[in-house]
């Protein structure tokens, strides 16, 4: 088989093109009902003027042509109504429910060369509109020719997910920057290039955050044929979960040179970082630093200055008690470039996963993150007295190795004894384990089932509302036969 060729099961009838339907052009929508609206919001999305015949409008419809952005006929439709009405449309949908109607409305359109949809009825039809991801001035189109419309939504919504929110940024910048660096490279191969380079490197993230000062400087560098500086990415990864990374996490991860890492991370989240980056253990333990920060962020900064674009990842959110704000003091001292992109903070994923409301309008009316990472002479200098309140709850990050005098404190500055208590070990991966206990139990408890970091703690009434949905049992069963998943 060649190109000339294909097979015949390569073949269709249908070709994709874009159709200019700019302020010049006239659009005929046929029909009132949620058909046409949905016909009608597609088209309304173009510069053409679109003009609706039909006897009376749904609501949205009503709405729509109130706004004044449709002209609207209200006439049953007919041969002399289209005779009169069809003439010098670029293109026709006949979406009225009655097929009959449709296909009257087609043939005659069809008879005039122009392009006709029939709604849901393939046969009249000279034309089919593709489910759409639209990012403008970027359109991405689906069609499976009307074999499956069911599995054309299912692509777009995954396309949906795959495309930055903001690529029109990106595809303007683009293209108001195609003349200066036409200008500096005549030829298409080095144009090509240098474009490649752009979008290869950090100049797409700047583009498409906005920042076009940043972008143009990075494509102006690669324009002068210099590779451009680097550029690091301080991303949270969440509690644990691949799937509650953001879809920004995951772009960014797709696009690193190198990955520096810490010890929360689990393999199925790294293992979502391109392949052919470079991976670089930096975690931290309690007592076991594999790097001091000050090497870390010397690390981050020599990779940066080589160019390379990397990806700082760390478990749950860079901006609690993640030490992000230590290594962008670092950058910016540097002038690096840096970006910070949001996680999943540990309070929020192990709350959700073990169905504890962080507030409740009974009795949390606020909720504090501590740290329980004690000095290394063992104390831990907090305020008690504001910590150890009702109506508040409490999370406790890195608190299980002072588990015990943590209790006590709250205790002795007010809490009672019986004050519910949680830990959460894991939270969000698929071992997760919960322990439900008040003040005075959850150390001998945590102790007992050899609980071990990462854990979290949860005090205070909510604990009490824990929620088990349908959805919470099956994960926390996940390791049946070996520990009880769920310890109360
Ligand atoms: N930046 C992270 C917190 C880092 S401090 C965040 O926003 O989540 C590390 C502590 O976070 C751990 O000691 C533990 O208390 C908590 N933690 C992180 N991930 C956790 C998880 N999956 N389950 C329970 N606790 C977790």
């Amino acid at each position: 088989m060649t190109d000339a060729d294909p097979g015949k099961e390569q073949q269709t009838p249908w070709f994709p093109v874009t159709l200019r339907l700019d302020a010049a052009s006239k659009a005929l929508i046929i029909g009132g009902g949620n058909i046409a609206a949905n016909k009608t919001s597609l088209l309304i999305t173009t510069e053409a003027s679109v003009m609706l015949i039909a006897p009376a409008l749904n609501e949205e419809l009503t709405r729509i042509a109130a706004t004044g952005r449709i002209r609207h006929l209200p006439v049953a439709v007919s041969e002399d109504i289209l005779k009169e009405h069809l003439p010098g449309n670029r293109l026709v949908f006949a979406a009225t429910n009655d097929r009959e109607v449709n296909r009257m409305v087609a043939a005659i359109a069809r008879d005039m060369n122009i392009p006709v949809c029939a709604v849901d009825d393939l046969a009249p039809s000279t034309f089919i509109t593709p489910a759409i991801v639209r990012r403008p001035p970027v359109l991405v189109a689906i069609s499976t020719a009307g074999a499956a419309p069911v599995l054309a939504r299912r692509i777009r919504q995954q396309i949906e997910a795959l495309l930055p929110a903001h690529l029109g940024r990106l595809a303007r910048f683009m293209q108001r920057m195609r003349p200066s660096v036409a200008t500096l490279h005549p030829t298409a191969e080095t144009r090509r290039r240098v474009w490649e380079h752009f979008l290869d490197g950090a100049g797409s993230e700047q583009a498409l955050s906005g920042d076009d000062v940043s972008a143009q400087h990075t494509l102006e560098q690669l324009a002068q044929g210099n590779t451009g500086e680097g550029e690091v990415w301080l991303v949270g990864a969440g509690p644990g979960d691949a799937d509650l990374l953001t879809l920004k996490a995951l772009r960014l991860m797709q696009n690193a040179d190198s990955v520096l890492y810490d010890h929360l991370l689990p393999p199925e989240i790294l293992d979502r970082v391109r392949r052919d980056a470079e991976r670089v253990f930096v975690g931290k333990q309690r007592s076991d630093h594999a790097l001091p920060q000050p090497a870390i962020n010397n690390e981050l900064i020599r990779r940066a200055r080589a160019g390379e674009r990397v990806l700082r990842l760390k478990g749950g959110d860079p901006f609690i008690f993640g030490r992000g704000g230590e290594e962008i003091e670092a950058l910016m001292a540097a002038d690096i470039p840096f970006r910070v992109v949001p996680g999943i903070s540990a309070a929020n994923g192990c709350a959700a996963a073990a169905g504890i409301p962080l507030t409740h309008r009974d009795c949390a009316q606020s909720c504090l993150f501590l740290t329980g990472h004690a000095r290394a002479d063992g104390t831990l200098d907090l305020p008690w007295d504001t910590i150890a309140r009702r109506g508040q709850t409490i999370v406790i990050y890195m608190g299980l190795g002072g588990i015990a005098m943590l209790c006590e404190r709250l205790v002795q500055h007010g809490l009672p004894p019986d004050w519910p208590a949680a830990a959460v070990e894991k939270g969000t991966q698929p071992d997760q384990r919960v322990i439900v206990a008040d003040l005075r139990s959850l150390p001998e408890r945590t102790a007992t089932e050899k609980f071990r970091s990462p854990s979290l703690i949860i005090v205070g009434e909510v604990v009490r509302h824990r929620v088990m949905s349908r959805s919470v049992k099956p994960a926390m069963s996940a390791n049946a036969g070996g520990d009880p998943p769920e310890v109360v």
